[in-house]
This record gives structure tokens, sequence and C-alpha cells, in this order.
């Protein structure tokens, strides 16, 4: 866990990629006292700390982490709608519910988070062509305001709510419990293909090939391949595997326990050098096959080493992510790689998808239609953040948007620009609620 343990004393937080810590005053959900604390102080609630900038941090402020609340309180054969709590992490829910033959319909790249976590970030996973972002699978929420009051918001009732909160970066108050929509699958295995490509151009025509026969596609990226010629990658398309595919074949495996990285490295083990030599390896390893895939590994390849993060040493390291319309995708991404290689900070990690269109439920969601590029770009301090500053430059020309999940830069201008539903949002916003990434945006206000 990258949070410590639950306490109400003050305790430095980290989130996945800042340096950090930050003091909080951290609370857990027992009882209620802490929202009349909320009337002299903001709070934030807090998940697994698996954002990697400050949307899940309230430096100097009150944490309310739902780690404890984290019961599954009941589960609807007949609909697959899943009743829990929202410090049920997205691990629990595959593991009692998998080996029963439901998935949820949307699932991010890692599984360590927790069900709060995802509604109030909206994730999306490898499938948003085909089934929109986890907001869309959301049938109902629990919400507690500072005042006390609780609430349950759906499509139905307390709609404005409801699509507020989801996506709603933790700012509407606390989510106590949710309902969401699974889906049956017949086994913990996956029909998988990797298929190797050169160029942007051959990145599109795969996905377009894809989209319709596999429900779930991304694409790796070898980002300082960009500086040599034309940007090399591979990419992976699946679809839960069938009765028919699976023949004999036993149970997929259980997740191996992870490989941990016991302490915090005062220093960065990531530099040109190892980029380089990690992104060839990958690509090594990743020749053209089809064929059945265990689930965990297909989903989660992160997973296998808990606390990657701290490869990334004190500074720790940003994580870019952003979405770029369709009539600007190709040629946007194409300069987005370009600048990285004029800046000379290679991407360790590179991950590039595209959005369908399915529209998003929360006011703030990220998902849209187009291209999301995710780079992870080691902290090598002002020359890091002159690079997030440029690359921001183009998304804000092209009409795009940064991913609050994962931003510790994005400046006003831009989130005003990209998220056009923030007006609205407001007047659902609890006032009482507040996280770094506001401050950050906003000063103390709106
Ligand atoms: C390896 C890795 C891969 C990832 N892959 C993806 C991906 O594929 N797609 C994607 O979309 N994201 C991805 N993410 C980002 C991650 O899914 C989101 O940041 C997610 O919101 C983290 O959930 P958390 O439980 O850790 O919440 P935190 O990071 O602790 O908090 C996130 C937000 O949720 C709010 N929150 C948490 N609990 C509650 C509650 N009970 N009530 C109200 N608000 C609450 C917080 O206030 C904060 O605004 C990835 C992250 C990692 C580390």
């Amino acid at each position: 866990m990258s949070q410590p343990p639950l306490s109400d004393r003050w305790l430095g937080l980290r989130s996945w990629g800042l340096p950090g810590p930050f003091p909080h005053r951290v609370l857990t959900l027992l009882g209620r006292p802490e929202l009349d604390l909320a009337r002299d102080h903001k709070v934030l609630a807090i998940g697994a700390g698996r954002s990697y900038g400050d949307v899940g941090l309230n430096a100097g402020g009150i944490a309310i982490d739902s780690r404890l609340n984290d019961r599954l309180l009941g589960f609807d054969e007949a609909t697959g709608i899943l009743d829990c709590e929202a410090g049920v992490t997205l691990d629990t829910i595959v593991r009692v519910m998998l080996p029963r033959g439901w998935f949820p319909m949307v699932v991010p790249g890692t599984r360590f988070v927790t069900v709060g976590g995802m509604i109030a970030n909206d994730v999306h996973g490898k499938n948003h062509h085909t089934a929109g972002s986890f907001g869309n699978h959301v049938v109902s929420l629990t919400l507690m305001s500072s005042d006390g009051a609780v609430v349950d918001c759906s499509r139905d009732h307390e709609s404005a709510r409801f699509r507020a909160t989801i996506g709603g970066l933790g700012l509407t108050g606390l989510i106590l419990s949710a309902r969401v929509r699974l889906r049956r699958v017949v086994s913990a295995w996956m029909m998988a293909r990797c298929r190797r490509f050169a160029g942007l151009d051959a990145f599109f025509e795969l996905e377009r090939e894809a989209a319709d026969r596999y429900e779930y596609t991304v694409a790796w990226l070898d980002c300082p391949s960009a500086a040599r010629g034309p940007v090399r990658g591979i990419h992976f398309a699946a679809n839960h595997a069938s009765t028919a595919q699976l023949g004999e074949r036993p149970p997929a495996p259980p997740p191996g326990k992870p490989r941990w990285i016991p302490y915090g490295l005062p220093f960065s083990v990531v530099n040109a050098v190892s980029t380089r030599m990690l992104n060839q390896a990958y690509w090594l390893a990743h020749g053209p096959s089809e064929g059945l895939q265990p689930i965990y590994p297909f989903f989660w390849p992160l997973d296998g080493i808990a606390e990657w993060n701290r490869f990334y040493g004190a500074r720790g390291f940003y994580q870019f992510q952003c979405v770029l319309p369709p009539e600007a995708e190709q040629a946007g991404l194409a300069e987005l790689l370009r600048t990285c290689g004029d800046a000379g900070q290679g991407a360790t990690l590179s991950v590039l998808k595209r959005f369908g269109t399915v529209a998003a439920e929360g006011l703030l969601s990220f998902p849209r239609p187009g291209s999301t590029f995710a780079l992870d770009l080691p902290n090598l301090g002002e020359r890091t953040r002159r690079l997030l500053a440029a690359l921001e430059a183009i998304v804000l020309g092209v009409g795009g948007a940064v991913y609050p999940a994962k931003d510790a830069n994005m400046s006003r201008a831009l989130f005003e620009r990209a998220f056009p539903g923030l007006d609205e949002f407001l007047s659902h916003r609890d006032a009482a609620f507040e996280s770094s990434l506001w401050r950050r945006l906003f000063g103390t206000g709106p």
C-alpha cells in the first residue's frame, strides 16, 4: 500500500508519482465526527492513493480515509449489480466475483484502486470503445455531504448530483457506497493478440481493423524510437475467451504475489540509458502472437511489481495523459512525440489508445472521442516541467484535455477549456471538500 496505516494523527501522504510526503490529518470513516470537523477545515476523501498527481491529496488539511469502509453489501445474480462500500478495492471485487463468473464492466490498469476512487476519476480501461468508462456502469451511489446529510443519487433521483459526483474529483462529498454493474465471463482466460507496428498510420490501421472484432485494445509505444524514425509500438487486442476457445484448459492461475521493492530508493534508477534498454527489452519480448492469456497479467501487468513507482527515487515522476479530438489526433500525436524527442526526454512507458463515442456520465469526466496518450516521465525538475508545459500547449491548441487523475501541472486555462461542464459542476460542489489539485488550479475558490 502506498498510504501509511490508518490513524487520526497528522501523517505524511504520497500520491503515486509526486515526491511528497504531504502532511494530512488522516481520519477514518468509523463514526461521523470527522464531518463536524469539516466545518472548520477543508476535507478530502482518499482511496488507495493510486492517482499520480495531487487530485487525491489535501496537503495541510483533513483526509478521510475510505479504506476501512470496505464491505461487499450484496449481489443480484439476475441483474449483475454489486452493492458495495466505497473503500472496496477492485482487487477484492475481482478476487470474489471472477471465480463466480462475473467481472467489472470497466477496469483501469491497476486493480489496487477503490470504488470511490474509480467513480471520482470516472476511470477508463482498454474497452472504452465498447463500454465507455466506469461511471457508465454505476447504477447509483450514496453520498454524504459535509453537513452530514446522506443522499442516494442515480440517473432518476438527484441526477444532477449523480452526474457531478461521477468524475467529480472527490469534491461533491463523501461517497459511502455504490451499486455497480458487472458482466458475465466464462473463465479467467483472455484470447489475446499482439502485433508490432511502425508509425502512427499503422497504429490507426490496426485500431480500425480491431475496433469491431475486439472488446479490448491498447498500444504500447517505444517513445524514444520516434527520434530515429517512425515510432514503433505493439498493439494488443483481446476478448474474454469463449467456452469453445477454452477447450480443456484448466482454470487460469490466480495472480502471483507481487514482487516488492522494499525501500524507497534515494536515487532514480530511471535514466536515458535504462529507458532505452527497458523499451528495447519490451519490444523484443512481444513478438506477433495470438492465444490464450490469463486475465491478471493481461489487464494489470504493472501490478506484478508492488510499489514500482519507487524505481524513480526520491524525486518521483510525472505522468502526462491527454486526449486529442479525432480531427487532430494523428497530427497532434506526431507533434507530442516530436516535442518529447526535441526535449531529449524519452518516456519510460508510453501508452496509446483510442476512446470510442460512448458519452461519459460525469460533468467533469475525462474520456471523450479521440486518442488518449500517456507518458511516464522521470522528474528532472525544471527541464521536465518545461516539457510538460510544451505538451500542454499542444493539447490546448487542438482542443484536447489532460487527465486530472494523472496531473500535477495542468494550467487553469486548460482545465476551464477542457471541461465545459465546470460551471454546472460548481453548483454541486461541496464547499468543505477541497484537494491540492483544486487549490493549485483555483486558489481557495471557486
Ligand atoms: C499503475 C496504474 C495504472 C492506472 N491505469 C489507469 C487506467 O488505465 N485508466 C484510468 O482511468 N486510470 C488509471 N490509473 C489511475 C487510477 O485508476 C485513478 O487515479 C483512481 O482514481 C485511483 O483510485 P484510488 O482508490 O487510488 O483513489 P485516490 O487516488 O486515493 O483518490 C482519487 C480521487 O478519488 C476521490 N475519492 C476516493 N475515495 C472517495 C470517496 N469515498 N468519496 C469521494 N471521493 C473519493 C479522491 O478524493 C480523489 O479525488 C492508474 C493508476 C496506476 C497507479
